[in-house]
């Protein structure tokens, strides 16, 4: 399939404001509860989303997770306007609780579709604001406090540039799977 037509796809299945059968937190992150390793999809992903979404099993760290896009739509604060869908930008933001942190994880199968969005501008805030920011990607994690920093990722594959200098992934449990899309 091409790839207008995957996009047109995405776009179609899209509300505004719901996880519209977006999985990205559930196959970016280690999740402890469920021994799910970094980079891989959780054993309970379905068509729709999780197949345990309403059972007791479904572990309380996943009931409790928000993405910045999802937040801002449920506060109904100004970022939903500028935030794009994950399943749009292929990468969703997040604020570990009490952190002073935000994170960004992008979907390894699209790593570039998150530069051209408003998650640019809206990391570039955060950043001016004096938060750091780690972006999570391909099994890097790239810490980062500066605009020009934040810049420099922007313009350039830092995850090839990393591999290219003989740098080993420095997320434990990273087996380098890539999702389907
Ligand atoms: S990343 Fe956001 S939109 Fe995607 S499944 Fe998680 S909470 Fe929902
Ligand atoms: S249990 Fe459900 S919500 Fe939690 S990671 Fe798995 S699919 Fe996602």
């Amino acid at each position: 399939m091409g790839e207008a037509k995957r996009r047109t796809n995405r776009q179609k299945r899209i509300v505004v404001g719901t996880c519209s059968g977006c999985t990205l937190c559930c196959f970016i992150p280690a999740i402890e509860d469920l021994q799910k390793p970094p980079f891989s999809p959780c054993q309970h992903i379905c068509d729709v989303g999780c197949v345990i979404h309403d059972a007791e099993e479904r572990p309380e760290v996943c009931g409790g997770f928000r993405c910045r896009y999802i937040q801002a739509h449920e506060r109904g604060i100004d970022e939903r306007h500028i935030l794009p869908h994950p399943l749009e930008a292929g990468a969703y933001a997040f604020e570990p609780l009490d952190s002073g942190l935000m994170v960004l994880c992008v979907d390894p199968a699209r790593p570039y579709a998150w530069k051209k969005t408003g998650l640019v501008p809206f990391l570039a805030a955060f950043v001016e604001a004096g938060f750091a920011l780690n972006i999570v990607d391909r099994g890097y994690n790239f810490p980062l406090r500066t605009l020009d920093h934040l810049g420099e990722i922007v313009a350039r594959d830092y995850v090839q540039g990393a591999r290219l200098m003989g740098k080993p992934s420095n997320i434990p449990g990273y087996a380098g799977t890539v999702r389907e899309v």
